[in-house]
């Protein structure tokens, strides 16, 4: 372990006294699906102008970043995208920040969500790098029904099988994987049991997401949203469930477990149920702007204090301001009908700054 000052510029609370306790990494814009609810065709399609590669923040620069972020209290570091695996050398990032450790002395928690494609291939090389756990997306089982998803020809069963490699690479063992599916009325919703059949009792914890309104180019409609309590009714219904106790404080999935003691799922109800009272997420995009909300029109750039000639205190001083001025509850405005109307009309894209 490298010698890493410990400052401990202690906890930032903000508007909310909501801690910064989570950071979400976002290491590229890019992608190789194309999502509808997320990243659709038809806004990011070839002409779409992607982050030119010196705009993108450096290995070293990401992690001098987390440096700041832990010593205010950050204790977890998830690495997004885009799809992040096609970040070229991502295993250095993550043998960078797996050196680093929390202000207790922890071994920072280190995570990935990705879309699988390419965890067949690089699963063993994340776990021997110091990834200590996965998120999987998967929006279904049926191989049509996925691909009226994420818009490409991607088969199923080349993601179960990154899923499996995961498992065998030790992925699961610290903390079980997860697989995320997007619920969409009318497109994949009659993939909710199917899936839940499939994972239940293989000790990965499926957890079902509200269609959300991020960004501005997904065609949002509420009719498409299927409430988190539709879903566990459903499965409910065949594969009787019982609620679970939140696992760890600022928590975004709902926990419930089989009766028959065969696992678990979650729920992430973003949209009937708004979680934004303990929401202790900052989200740092590609190219190094900090955003504080899934939901947010516009972030700060951190990159320009990275690249002139601050110091640490300098980028802690600028974070510490941005934090205490939080104020972001945007599911709960969107709830009860007050979202601002900057906000419906131009939030960040989600590929561009990691879900
Ligand atoms: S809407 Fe924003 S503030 Fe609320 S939980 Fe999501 S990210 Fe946090």
């Amino acid at each position: 372990m490298w010698f890493t000052p410990r400052y401990d510029w202690g906890m930032l609370l903000d508007q909310r006294q909501r801690p910064l306790r989570d950071l979400r990494i976002s290491v590229t814009d890019r992608c190789n699906f194309r999502c509808s609810y997320c990243m659709p065709k038809e806004v990011f399609n070839k002409d779409y102008a992607y982050l030119p590669h010196d705009h993108l923040l450096s290995f070293e620069e990401i992690t001098r970043l987390a440096r700041v972020f832990i010593e205010h209290g950050v204790q977890k570091i998830r690495l997004t995208g885009g799809e992040p695996l096609l970040r070229k050398n991502i295993e250095v990032l993550i043998e960078m920040l797996a050196k680093l450790s929390t202000l207790d002395g922890k071994p920072l928690d280190i995570t990935l969500t990705t879309n699988g494609s390419l965890l067949k291939k690089k699963a063993q090389s994340l776990a021997n790098s110091g990834l200590r756990r996965v998120t999987v997306s998967l929006d279904g089982l049926d191989d049509a029904i996925f691909k009226r998803m994420n818009d490409v020809d991607f088969p199923v069963s080349d993601v179960l099988e990154g899923i499996a490699a995961a498992q065998a690479a030790g992925l699961g063992q610290q903390a079980p994987i997860k697989i995320n599916m997007v619920v969409k009325r009318g497109v994949n919703d009659d993939q909710i049991v199917p899936m839940a059949q499939h994972f239940k009792g293989t000790g990965i914890v499926l957890r079902f997401i509200e269609y959300m309104d991020v960004g501005s180019t997904n065609g949002w409609r509420m009719d498409e949203v299927v409430p988190s309590q539709d879903v566990i009714a459903r499965i409910h219904a065949q594969m009787p469930l019982v609620a679970l106790a939140p696992s760890a404080h600022g928590e975004t999935a709902q926990r419930w477990a089989y009766a028959d003691g065969s696992g678990e799922i979650g729920v992430i109800s973003s949209v009937t149920q708004a979680f934004c009272a303990d929401c202790n997420r900052a989200r740092l995009s590609t190219e190094g702007r900090l955003f504080l909300c899934l939901f947010a029109t516009q972030g700060q750039d951190l990159r320009a204090l990275l690249r002139g000639t601050q110091s640490d205190a300098d980028i802690s001083a600028a974070l510490q301001k941005i934090w205490h001025a939080r104020d972001d509850h945007y599911s709960e405005q969107r709830a009860n009908g007050q979202a601002p109307k900057i906000i419906q009309l131009k939030r960040v894209e989600m590929s561009y700054i990691g879900g």
